[in-house]
């Protein structure tokens, strides 16, 4: 496959076994996102333009902020974001410049949620919520990277028995998978590739649930001498295979 850009880290995700390697694909894309966002980018106009716009969610503010990297860019960049937004707050909230606030929304409020401006106000809330330039990426170079996957599957050896020799995804990676099998594959690959994939994925969350019980059992002073063997971090590393969440342990930094 000639699309390098997204072939280079699909192979190196695979490479050496983790929890996911989906995850390890997405905390990569993030974290070169937030360096780019705090880096070039705040030098240009058009990227102001659209961090002003669209901002990011709390856990892509949370990554850059706690880069420390360029605190004064952050600041920078949150200044003129927050002027735009607060002017779009306030049109939502029904209050003109000069108007009184009291008249529209609030009065609304009081009558119930039915009203026209309580309706507007809260989508503008919600859609903010919603509203990231680093997740609007990730979601497109996900569906990217699933479809090299599923690709590779049947086109690379070497890949293939790294996928199939890997331990399984997190259970949101999986889901994703499944649908990429959907959207990219059919007929005969795409019962092979969801086969193996639920089959791996089974094994898997039966081995981690096997670390986690002998963590537990490990407490028991009967066990003080037994090997740790594999569970020594089997807490996070089930939290992570459970929910997707990255960053626990230091195995799926990517
Ligand atoms: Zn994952
Ligand atoms: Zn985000």
């Amino acid at each position: 496959m000639k699309e390098t850009i997204y072939t280079i880290p699909v192979n190196e995700a695979f490479e050496t076994p983790c929890e996911c390697p989906l995850c390890r694909l997405e905390t990569r894309f993030e974290n070169d996102r937030v360096n780019y966002y705090l880096g070039p980018s705040l030098m240009e106009p058009e990227n102001r333009v659209e961090t002003n716009e669209t901002g990011f969610c709390a856990k892509h503010f949370r990554l850059m902020y706690e880069t420390r990297a360029n605190r004064l860019g952050l600041g920078l960049m949150i200044h003129t974001h927050m002027c735009e937004q607060n002017k779009k707050f306030e049109k939502a909230a029904g209050a003109k410049e000069g108007g009184d606030t009291k008249k529209s929304f609030l009065r609304s409020v009081k009558s119930g949620s039915a009203s026209k401006s309580a309706d507007a106000l809260l989508r503008y809330i919600d859609g903010r919520q919603d509203s990231c330039c680093i997740c609007r990426d990730l979601v497109k170079t996900m569906d990217r990277y699933c479809e090299v996957i599923t690709h590779m599957y049947f086109t690379d050896k070497e890949f293939r028995e790294h996928f199939d020799g890997g331990l399984g995804f997190c259970m949101p990676h999986l889901a994703m998978l499944i649908r990429a099998s959907q959207k990219y594959l059919s007929g005969a690959k795409q019962e092979a590739f969801t086969e193996n994939l639920i089959k791996m994925q089974i094994e898997n969350m039966k081995r981690i649930e096997d670390e986690v019980e002998w963590f537990t059992k490990k407490f028991d002073y009967r066990n003080r001498d037994a090997d740790w063997g594999n569970s020594r971090d089997a807490v996070p590393r089930s939290i992570e295979k459970l929910t997707g969440l990255t960053g626990l342990t230091e195995t799926d930094k990517g």
